[in-house]
């Protein structure tokens, strides 16, 4: 196989990267781990370290309660302004709070109350756990006939046309398994044509592509900060709800961080005027701490630079393929135009778990598998090498070329 040329051009590539500087600002223990899934878990940020260090031994372990009024309260939308910028909003219309899952259930029945009636689309390759959630809010709002599960760009469009109302339209940016990208903007124009809100799921796209939620007019989103914004494990989500419609829309959970004065300890529920009215209950100020490292170094070396670089990695990763992976029989997944795709380059292969394990396991590569037989590979602008790309396809190949699939046993850990 000859990746030589390739090599060749991803170290040249590496040599000129303007981004190169950033590796040093996340923790590499292993500089011979290729790490290829901060689609995932993005990497610990130092200054992410020292910042929850602070947060416990400082802030709780010195100020204890009184670290409420030295920060940890308005964290979450100081936070949220922050994001507020890598995704093309304003201060004011995003905030931390919850996971993913739930803002997503938050502001889909937010959406549903405010258009009573009409189809509630998305299409098959939104994220599990998002139709999970739709299809318990339709469920529960006793509107499970009106929730129509399409597959592909162009069902969407036949659905926002043939539809004779349309009450949301909610689907991921970027794709999880494929790393199809959609064009938000226009299809959030088709929905408002069709009378509808668009919520977006931007998991996969916050950090990693440029988002423009004002300029497209964008309703309604969701997103992790786990995944391209670093924030870590678990680390709470984020929602945002277009200043527009901020006094129409109402949280279904009505909790005393959305109540309009928390500690005055009214009885009765009245919401906090803005984006505060779709905060819950006490925030997770431990996890929520290092999200602001992880955002401020994305806001540092800004996205248009980020998304350069990942479009050129994806490109090295699928002319890599195209070499050194097709010829065995391992088929592309994520599209070739750089447009249409986000951050990871998905293949599809026979036994490709055994593989992703053997990766794992004996060529210190971690992509990962998401069932039934697709291997992500995920560039991290930030932190991930040209070279690594190239580097990655190379031991895919000789994973595949040793036979590794028979080393291991078909899908049996929790966590893939
Ligand atoms: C990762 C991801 C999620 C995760 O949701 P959690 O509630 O944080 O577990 C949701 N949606 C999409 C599109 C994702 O990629």
């Amino acid at each position: 196989m000859d990746l030589d040329k390739l090599r060749l051009e991803a170290q040249e590539l590496d040599r000129l990267d303007p981004l190169s500087h950033f590796r040093a600002r996340f923790k590499v223990s292993d500089e011979s781990l290729i790490y290829l899934d901060g689609n995932s878990l993005g990497r610990l940020v130092l200054q992410g370290a020292l910042d929850a260090a602070r947060a416990v031994e400082a802030e709780w372990g010195e100020s204890l309660v009184r670290g409420w009024n030295e920060g940890w309260y308005e964290r979450a939308t100081v936070i949220g302004g922050k994001i507020a910028r890598l995704i093309g909003a304003e201060e004011g219309e995003v905030v931390v709070s919850d996971s993913t899952s739930v803002n997503l259930f938050k502001l889909a029945c937010a959406a549903l109350k405010a258009k009573p009636s009409g189809a509630i689309i998305t299409d098959t390759a939104n994220f599990p756990s998002d139709l999970y959630i739709l299809q318990g809010a339709c469920k529960w709002l006793g509107r499970e006939s009106d929730l129509v599960v399409v597959s592909g760009e162009e069902q969407i469009h036949y659905a926002l046309q043939g539809v004779e109302d349309v009450a949301l339209l909610t689907l991921s940016h970027v794709c999880f398994k494929s790393g199809f990208l959609y064009d938000a903007k226009d299809l959030t124009d088709w929905t408002h044509q069709r009378g509808g809100l668009c919520l977006w799921d931007l998991s996969h796209s916050a950090g990693s592509v440029p988002v423009e939620l004002g300029k497209w007019g964008v309703d309604l989103a969701v997103g992790c900060t786990y995944k391209y914004l670093n924030g870590g494990p678990g680390a709470p989500a984020f929602l945002y709800v277009s200043r527009k419609l901020q006094d129409r829309l109402e949280n279904p959970i009505c909790g005393w961080f959305g109540q309009h004065d928390p500690f005055g300890f009214g009885t009765t529920y009245r919401p906090a005027p803005g984006i505060a009215k779709f905060l819950v209950g006490t925030p997770p100020v431990l996890s929520l701490t290092p999200i602001e490292a992880g955002v401020d170094v994305l806001i540092e070396a800004g996205l248009a630079a980020v998304r350069q670089k990942s479009i050129a990695m994806t490109d090295l990763l699928i002319r890599g393929w195209e070499t050194g992976l097709k010829p065995l029989g391992v088929e592309l997944e994520t599209p070739r135009d750089p447009a249409r795709r986000g951050s990871h380059v998905s293949f599809s292969l026979k036994d490709a778990y055994q593989i992703d394990q053997a990766l794992i396991n004996e060529f210190n590569v971690i992509p990962d598998f998401r069932a039934p037989d697709v291997i992500r590979f995920g560039v991290t602008p930030l932190y991930t090498r040209y070279g690594e790309a190239v580097d990655a396809v190379q031991r895919m190949n000789e994973a595949i070329q040793s036979g590794a699939a028979s080393r291991y046993r078909p899908r049996g850990q929790a966590v893939t």
